[in-house]
């Protein structure tokens, strides 16, 4: 997607060769109309897939989640990181080791919110390691719901995260993939055609 590609050459800070920092319109303040355009484009691309719920997790692909949601016009439901003292259904869970935090944690999702009548887009800002789309994927195979795809925003094409989801047969789009970064100097894989 070249207005997202033209965005993280703009505005994408370079902490080292594998950590991209995009808090000015992805990841802390969020420019609203691209996470719209972005949510109409994830919806494009899974437009003959028959999805009756989008998923994620907290907090940074919430935001991505929410305007697939809209761009499908079905729910969105995010995976929590912490149990609520709210939280007292019963819950599917998956372990994740947080590529940026260096630590494990568990997600979860209600079980009154996924099923086996859902066939689920999985949407996530950054594809790295993979270990949290991963564990979601996990759950959507725990919850017998069906798993149209995986979309992410940006995906580091040199770490294992497509890799590991394409061993599991899992279909992965995403909207700017990097094959190579350095403070100063960021490689995409092909020019966007869009
Ligand atoms: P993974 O589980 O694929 O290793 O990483 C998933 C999560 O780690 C993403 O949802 C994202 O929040 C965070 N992440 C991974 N790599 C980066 C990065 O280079 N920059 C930022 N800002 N977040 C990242």
């Amino acid at each position: 997607m070249k207005v997202l590609e033209d965005r993280i050459r703009e505005e994408g800070l370079i902490l080292s060769d594998t950590v991209l920092k995009v808090d000015s319109f992805l990841n802390h303040q969020v420019d609203t109309a691209l996470a719209l355009e972005i949510g109409r484009e994830f919806a494009r691309r899974f437009a003959d897939k028959p999805i009756t719920k989008v998923l994620t997790i907290e907090a940074s692909g919430i935001q991505f989640a929410m305007a697939v949601g809209i761009a499908l016009q079905v729910p969105f439901v995010y995976a929590k990181k912490k149990k609520a003292v709210t939280q007292s259904e019963q819950v599917y869970s998956a372990s994740v080791h947080s590529f940026t935090r260096q630590e494990t944690y568990q997600v979860t999702i209600s079980k009154n919110y996924l099923g086996p009548e859902d066939k689920v887009l999985i949407v996530d800002d950054f594809l790295a390691t993979g270990a949290a789309l991963v564990g979601l994927v996990q759950i959507v195979s725990e919850a017998g719901a069906e798993l149209a795809g995986v979309g992410c925003v940006i995906e580091k094409g040199f770490q294992e995260g497509r890799g590991l989801l394409e061993q599991m047969n899992v279909s992965v789009e995403s909207l700017a993939t990097i094959s190579k970064m350095a403070p100063g100097e960021i490689y995409f894989q092909e020019p966007a055609k869009v």
